[in-house]
């Protein structure tokens, strides 16, 4: 049976700011291709009643994601982690994060296939 696993990532999405470091940092650490990650930000476009535009940005994991094992056993933040500098990204144990997600709207845990 595969290995549970204990760790996650809590987003914070409603700072995000769009900057596609966590992307970038991923893509540099692991030496992705072009279109290829462990973590891809999504612009949303909602168009308002009246006639203006609101934009949200959604950092999401992929399938590739491998929550930075190499780093993380060294003691390191994720790479996506280190490198958010509106702080919207957390690295930790599933049940830690899943108590601060319930304190407030706007976030997702990320939790790996095992
Ligand atoms: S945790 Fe590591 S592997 Fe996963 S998205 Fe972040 S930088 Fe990429
Ligand atoms: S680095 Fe942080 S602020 Fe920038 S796109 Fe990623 S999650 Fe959003």
């Amino acid at each position: 049976m595969p290995e549970k696993c204990e760790y996650g990532l809590l987003i914070d999405y409603e700072y995000c700011t769009g900057c596609y470091a966590c992307q970038v940092a991923c893509a540099q650490e692991y030496k992705w291709p072009a279109g290829m990650g462990g973590i891809r930000v999504i612009e949303v476009e909602q168009k308002l009643p009246n006639d203006r535009a609101y934009l949200t940005y959604l950092p999401f994991p992929t399938e590739l994601c491998i929550l930075c094992a190499p780093r993380t056993r060294q003691g390191l933040e994720p790479a996506c982690v280190k490198h958010c500098m509106a702080s919207c990204m957390k690295y930790g144990k599933i049940e830690d994060l899943a108590r601060e997600l319930s304190k407030k709207p706007r976030m997702v845990l990320w939790v790996p296939r095992s």
